[in-house]
């Protein structure tokens, strides 16, 4: 069985990055009908939160990115790592070293002094002799000190590390007996069945240290996919000032999870050349070996045209419910159907159809004073005031179309053209010169509205 696993450290919100090897990882457990799981690397205690660890869950949530089985916190699972180290120090393949803060410090030095790579030299590693005074061990793991390392990446293909330039005798538990990075995390995928761990290629250079700790404890080396990083425009990698931001701050943005998570599967990721792929596209196209070699550019304007499509092609009672969120409540008194019909269109993100909708709504207070020199010229008045008789005079008005065809007998009867009452009734309904269909705007504020909003017009403007 497939089993892929998400692992964050909880040292900050989830990020886009790693929302995107989630996904990945997500994407191929369900493809494979195996298993996604969700493990939280909380052992670095004074960097950790229980919130930001919160906050990753409640962002897997908004994005309905389910796990399986139960979250494994690695803060709780010191008894078994102890087991594992044990195990080595009784099988000879770890050992304490009882080497000092200032002997590693001069060791550190004198190499530097001789241009030689910095590292541990194993003094302690067939050490038999009595232990010095006042010195806590930390545990060292018996590295290969020769050959290759090899690394075998379903991305970049096969990546040869000569152990004499990369490794030393690395420590796996720290003096006050705490496990460290590379250990814990080779010892939890091993125990938890994952069989490929997609991740970011900054972990590469882990992975080689991460293999020594999965032979040593004899335990199978999953298959890895180090996915190159996302850039941002000028090729550099990707920072907050890009928009990589906390996840939960697009929920903020007004995208949808949809068009979120579709943009991310492109980041790095594609199949031919299509860009639209519902959840179900995903699962069922997504395979790690497609994953692209080079980095991947992060580009806002992609992520907006995924957005506005997703809005543009979903119900409107389910955009009605999301848009409660940017905090517009609307009731069938708002004529939801026509409203967001007729703005939908127009929005690029929840939050600006929120704000266009409301503006809708809003009886104008003011009116763009560039707009009125434009279109609210000396007969105005007149042609707004022949438009509302024809509104008071109306029995039934309902649908856009009612509005339309009193809009075409103003323009018959005076004999104007359209713009003549297309764009003071516009200031008149929007306080502008932008906007959706008028029709659409007076058939939603409905009649009583719609006058009262053209006399506000002609009284301030006229
Ligand atoms: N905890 C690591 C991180 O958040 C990921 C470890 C891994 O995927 O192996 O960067």
């Amino acid at each position: 069985m497939v089993v892929t696993r998400f692992a964050p450290s909880p040292t900050g919100y989830l990020h886009i990055g790693g929302l995107r090897t989630a996904l990945f990882s997500y994407l191929w457990a369900k493809k494979n009908g195996g298993k996604f799981l969700l493990r939280i690397e909380d052992t670095d205690k004074a960097r950790n939160s229980e919130e930001a660890a919160i906050a990753i869950v409640n962002a897997f949530a908004w994005l309905g990115l389910a796990h399986d089985g139960e979250i494994t916190y690695q803060s709780k699972r010191d008894d078994i790592y102890a087991k594992y180290i044990q195990q080595l120090l009784d099988e000879g393949k770890a050992y304490r070293c009882y080497m000092s803060r200032d002997e590693l410090t001069e060791l550190r030095e004198t190499q530097m002094a001789n241009k030689e790579r910095t590292m541990y030299d194993g003094r302690y590693r067939d050490f038999g002799g009595t232990p010095p005074e006042g010195v806590e061990a930390v545990i060292r793991i018996k590295a290969p000190t020769s050959g290759p390392i090899v690394v075998k990446d379903g991305v970049k293909g096969d990546i040869t590390f000569q152990a004499e330039d990369i490794l030393d005798d690395f420590v796996i538990a720290r003096a006050d007996g705490s496990p460290t990075y590379n250990f814990v995390v080779a010892v939890d995928d091993a125990l938890m069945g994952v069989t490929e761990v997609i991740r970011g290629d900054d972990h590469l250079s882990n992975t080689p240290k991460q293999i020594v700790v999965y032979e040593a404890l004899g335990f199978v080396i999953p298959a890895f996919y180090h996915v190159p990083m996302i850039h941002n425009a000028e090729g550099k990698k990707l920072s907050k000032r890009d928009g990589a931001t906390d996840v939960m701050a697009y929920k903020e943005m007004g995208y949808t999870p949809a068009a979120l998570l579709n943009f991310l599967v492109r980041l790095g990721w594609s199949h031919g050349d299509q860009e639209i792929f519902s959840m179900e596209e995903m699962i069922e196209l997504f395979n790690p070996k497609d994953i692209n070699k080079s980095a991947s550019i992060y580009n806002t304007q992609k992520l907006d045209w995924l957005s506005s499509h997703y809005i543009k092609n979903m119900p409107n009672k389910e955009l009605a419910e999301l848009l409660e969120f940017y905090g517009l409540v609307l009731t069938s008194h708002d004529k939801k159907e026509i409203l967001l019909d007729s703005l939908k269109e127009r929005a690029k993100t929840l939050k600006e159809l929120a704000e266009l909708t409301k503006e809708v709504l809003a009886t104008p207070t003011s009116y763009d004073e560039k707009a009125v020199v434009k279109g609210f010229k000396a007969d105005a008045t007149e042609i707004l005031n022949t438009f509302a008789a024809k509104i008071n005079a109306a029995d039934e008005l309902h649908l856009p179309s009612d509005y339309h065809q009193l809009m075409e007998a103003v323009v018959q009867e005076m004999e104007i053209g359209f713009g003549k009452i297309g764009q003071p009734l516009r200031i008149a309904l929007l306080g502008k010169l932008s906007g959706p269909g008028l029709d659409s705007v007076m058939s939603i504020i409905g009649k009583e509205e719609t006058l009262t909003r053209i006399a506000n017009a002609i009284a301030a403007n006229s």
